[in-house]
C-alpha cells in the first residue's frame, strides 16, 4: 500500500502514492494509445487519465498518484484495477514492441474542431451537454466518453465514429 495525504482541491479527498517495483517508461505510450482520453508528456516521463472524476497519473519512474480518491478502499481498488492495466500493457509491449510514433502524434493532433466535425451535429443533448461543440471540448478535455453520443453508433455515422475512435484509442490491449 502506499502513502495517503488530504487533496489540496479537495479536503474531502485524499491523493494515494503507490510505487510500483519497475520502470514503466516502456508502456507509457501504450497507455496513451489505450486510454481514450489520456494526456501524455514524454518530457516529464508521464501519463494521466481521468476515471470517474479521480485523477490518475502513471509517471516512468513506477509511480503511481491518484488524486480526488473518496478513501483508501476506493484507492486499493482503483490501483488494483490500474495494476491490471499496466500488466496487459507490458504484456502487449512484450508482443508488439513500442507503438508506432505516427499514432501518437495524430492523437496529439486531434483537435476540437475535428472532434465537432466528427459528430453527428444535431445539438440532441443525449449526451447530457448543451450542444455538440460543448460535447467536443469535454471529450477532447477527457470529461465525456464518446460512447455518451448515442446517434454516433446510428449507421450513418459509422464512419465518423470510426474514424474518431481509431485516433483517440488506436490500440486494444
Ligand atoms: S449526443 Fe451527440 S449529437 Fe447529441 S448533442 Fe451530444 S454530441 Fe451532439
Amino acid at each position: 500500500m502506499g502513502e495517503v495525504s488530504i487533496c489540496v482541491a479537495d479536503a474531502d479527498k485524499i491523493k494515494f502514492i503507490a510505487q510500483a517495483d519497475r520502470s514503466l517508461a516502456e508502456v507509457l505510450s501504450i497507455l496513451y494509445l489505450y486510454l481514450p482520453n489520456a494526456n501524455y508528456s514524454e518530457g516529464l516521463g508521464m501519463v494521466s487519465y481521468k476515471q470517474n472524476q479521480r485523477l490518475a497519473t502513471v509517471f516512468s519512474t513506477g509511480k503511481i498518484s491518484m488524486t480526488y480518491v473518496k478513501d483508501k478502499q476506493e484507492a486499493e481498488r482503483l490501483v488494483e484495477e490500474l495494476r491490471g492495466l499496466i500488466n496487459r500493457a507490458i504484456t502487449y509491449h512484450i508482443i508488439h514492441g513500442s507503438p508506432d510514433p505516427k499514432l501518437i502524434d495524430v492523437k496529439r493532433k486531434l483537435s476540437v474542431k475535428t472532434v465537432y466535425d466528427n459528430l453527428p451535429r444535431t445539438n440532441c443533448k443525449e449526451c447530457g451537454e448543451d450542444n455538440c461543440y460543448a460535447f467536443a471540448i469535454r471529450l477532447t478535455n477527457g470529461d465525456q466518453s464518446l460512447d455518451s453520443c448515442k446517434p454516433l453508433l446510428s449507421t450513418s455515422n459509422i464512419g465518423k465514429a470510426t474514424l474518431l475512435r481509431n485516433t483517440m484509442q488506436p490500440i486494444r490491449i
